[in-house]
């Protein structure tokens, strides 16, 4: 069923504002979530459900293996697969996952991920939410940082920072199957708040916009894992404290 409720939109300035303040902070962050835009598309898997240090320990297996290579992973037994990147929790699940996205890549794309992102922006997200396992923010997460392609990533930290903050509506009380239910989530979609921060940040020229999008989802990691935490906002240390509504922050104080 169609979604009737309004989001309300935060401006365009105050997302450009809140660029400005993390930057100033943190520096440019230049993290991209992997060595290769192949490790990029391995590690988005990968870190469903967990964090990016066991991603990195599983990697880390991999290469020992000498197995991060489309068609050297596609050959490994699931079994195999599944050992290598038990670090990463989930393993078995991830396991069948990786093989399914390995198998468009390799049978479809003979290995070239360069065919796996080609055409328009939305015909390579179709192309990747059309495999097993590949959701929005982790077909977004290949596009962005392995594909070239401008498609902002959503993660828990963006709407909890977006809904502390009254970016993107009232909490959810929609039902947690719908993934948006749990305290700090938002009333907005993955695709609504995505296009909120798409349009509200489409004034670079475009040949600075994916260095901009990429950072400016690394920026907000960076609050996210060290000042917007779940259970206590540290927000007297937050960069982001200054766009803090007059009420102060959307969110349910309690022990971290
Ligand atoms: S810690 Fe406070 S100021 Fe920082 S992003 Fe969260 S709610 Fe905003």
């Amino acid at each position: 069923m169609a979604a009737t409720h309004r989001i309300s939109r935060p401006p365009a300035a105050v997302l450009r504002r809140a660029y400005d303040l993390m930057h100033q902070r943190f520096g440019h962050q230049g993290w991209w979530p992997g060595e290769t835009p192949f490790e990029v598309c391995v590690g988005a898997i990968l870190t469903q459900n967990t964090n990016w240090s066991n991603v990195e320990r599983a990697i880390a297996h991999l290469r020992a293996a000498d197995a991060l290579d489309p068609q050297k992973l596609f050959s490994l037994p699931e079994r195999r697969l599944a050992e290598l990147i038990r670090p990463a929790g989930y393993f078995n699940v991830k396991a069948r996952r990786l093989r399914s996205f390995l198998r468009v890549l390799v049978e479809q794309c003979d290995g070239d991920l360069a065919r796996l992102f080609a055409g328009e922006t939305a015909a390579a997200r179709a192309r990747l939410l059309a495999t097993h396992g590949i959701g929005p923010e982790t077909a977004d997460s290949m596009l962005l940082y392995a594909g070239g392609h401008r498609s902002f990533v959503i993660d828990a930290y963006t709407q909890r920072i977006f809904h502390r903050h009254g970016w993107c509506g009232a909490e959810s009380r929609r039902p947690k199957a719908e993934g948006r239910g749990s305290p700090g989530a938002c009333e907005a979609t993955y695709d609504e708040l995505q296009t909120i921060c798409q349009t509200a940040l489409d004034h670079k020229p475009p040949a600075q916009r994916l260095d901009y999008w990429q950072d400016y989802h690394a920026q907000l990691v960076m609050v996210g894992k060290h000042f917007c935490r779940t259970r206590r906002a540290l927000c007297d240390q937050c960069p982001l404290g200054p766009l803090l509504p007059p009420a102060g922050p959307n969110v349910a104080r309690g022990p971290d």
